[in-house]
């Protein structure tokens, strides 16, 4: 006798909403199908610290086909999806379509230019491995450059970095490079001193970390300036080309610049044919299916989530996995003639890391900052880590570079030829 086919649940994104989704869905009625371009999840809030070569690629990351291996019910493509067809519920990947009776999309976001797409040669933002490892080899080579330079001008705009967007992203990357320069570089050349680097974070609007509260925001400005991070508020970029940034009629000369500032949402949303807000993400139900399609939900940094605070819930990994949670019962829900759940997002607090010993804790009873905000900022992030060896292996490098201030093994970059390259996504 043949069984009835199980329902096909496809999830598009294996980010942290995505696989949340996949895994609430383990054991259940369904058939799950995770499609992803990559084939790891990425654990992306600790990006940066591969970027300022505290951490290795692999560290941070993990083969989505590893995380699902016992989940029976689970299958992995690696494939590009390119658009969605509502209609006849199918995703068209870059060679073929998948069709579903359930879809979750997960693709996320990636930085954004307002408008000026020229800027990402001159200022790679931070968003995948290649992103960080991109920007890890402007950092070393800006060093070695300078070593070689003779003219005190232009070595002074080679030891320049500048970063544009103040949020956590810009600040925690300002902060490593500050440590970087005046911790770990010290004693490595001869002809510099790497603690001569000019760090210049710059913030379009009136403050530093805007998602913080101020009096945390303010200490994370003071903790910034002890590593040489020269702080600058109400600075909006309006010009960036090879080795300077303009603001209004000023110019800045810098050998690095770095894009934090701005995202957008994966393009995919625009062929669902619904709503979307400015970002491109897109507006979702209050029980994150979409306008007219009952069977296909958004979710995390794609979705904008309006019903509880009248305006889109943050971009964070919380955001997503709550969302994931969500989805993935809400179509359960569906299947067993039950009504869903509105999303209702529990906050669990706000957190930045600003340099070795130091972090900012927002969090719903406690507000911490310094070495008491960054151990709990280091509690979280083993927590969410996927995988016991990278747990391990993270906490390590940490204990070791807190106690030592050294992460020697891990200053390695491309050659200097390869400096001709576009940064990579
Ligand atoms: C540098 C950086 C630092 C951050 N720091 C923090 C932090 O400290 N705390 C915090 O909470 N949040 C942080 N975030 C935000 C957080 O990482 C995101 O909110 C979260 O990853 C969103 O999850 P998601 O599942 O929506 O998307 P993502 O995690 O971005 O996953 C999207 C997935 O979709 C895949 N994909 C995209 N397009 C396609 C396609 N067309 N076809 C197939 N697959 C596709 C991608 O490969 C990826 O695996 C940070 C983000 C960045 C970039």
């Amino acid at each position: 006798m043949d069984l009835p086919a199980l329902p096909r649940v496809v999830i598009v994104g294996a980010g942290f909403g995505g696989l949340t989704a996949a895994r609430t869905l383990a054991g259940a009625p369904v058939g799950v199908t995770v499609v992803d371009r990559r084939n790891h999840h990425l654990f992306q809030p600790l990006l940066y610290q591969v970027a300022t070569a505290s951490l290795s690629p692999g560290d941070i990351a993990y083969p989505i086909r590893s995380i699902l291996r016992r989940q029976k019910n689970a299958e992995v493509l690696l494939a590009d999806a390119v658009a969605v067809d509502p209609a006849s519920r199918a995703v068209v990947l870059a060679d073929g379509r998948l069709p579903y009776d359930f879809l979750i999309l997960a693709t996320g976001a990636r930085h954004a230019y307002f408008g000026h797409d020229d800027w990402e040669a001159h200022a790679p933002g931070l968003k995948s491995l290649e992103d960080a490892l991109e920007i890890r080899r402007r950092i070393l080579l800006a060093f070695e450059k300078a070593e070689r330079e003779p003219d005190a001008g232009k070595r002074r705009a080679l030891l320049t970095f500048l970063l544009v967007g103040g949020g956590p992203t810009g600040a925690e990357l300002a902060g490593a490079i500050g440590e970087i320069s005046r911790h770990v570089l010290t004693s490595d050349f001869r002809a510099i001193d790497p603690g001569d680097a000019h760090i210049v974070l710059l913030e379009a609007g009136p403050r530093l970390l805007p998602t913080f509260p101020p009096e945390l925001a303010a200490k994370a400005a003071a903790t910034l300036k002890k590593v040489g991070v020269e702080v600058r508020t109400g600075a909006a970029v309006t010009a960036i080309g090879d080795g300077f940034a303009d603001i209004g009629e000023e110019r800045l000369e810098a050998g690095t610049i770095f894009w934090a500032a701005g995202v957008a949402a994966s393009p995919l949303a625009r062929s669902l044919g619904v709503p979307l807000d400015r970002a491109g993400r897109v507006l979702v139900n209050p029980d994150l299916s979409i306008p007219g399609h009952r069977e296909v939900f958004v979710i995390g940094d794609l979705a904008a989530f309006l019903h509880q605070t009248g305006r889109p819930l943050p971009g964070v990994a919380q955001v997503a996995i709550q969302q994931g949670r969500r989805a993935a019962q809400n179509i359960l829900s569906s299947l067993r003639g039950e009504e869903r759940r509105p999303f209702h997002y529990r906050d669990p607090g706000n957190l930045a890391v600003l340099g070795r010993g130091s972090a900012i804790a927002d969090l719903p009873r406690l507000r911490l900052s310094g070495f008491p905000g960054w151990l709990v900022w280091c509690f979280v992030h083993i927590l969410y880590l996927i995988g016991f060896r990278n747990r391990f292996i993270v906490l390590f490098e940490w204990a070791w570079a807190f106690l030592t201030g050294k992460r020697a093994a891990r200053l390695i970059t491309g050659n200097v030829e390869s400096a001709a390259r576009p940064p990579g996504r």
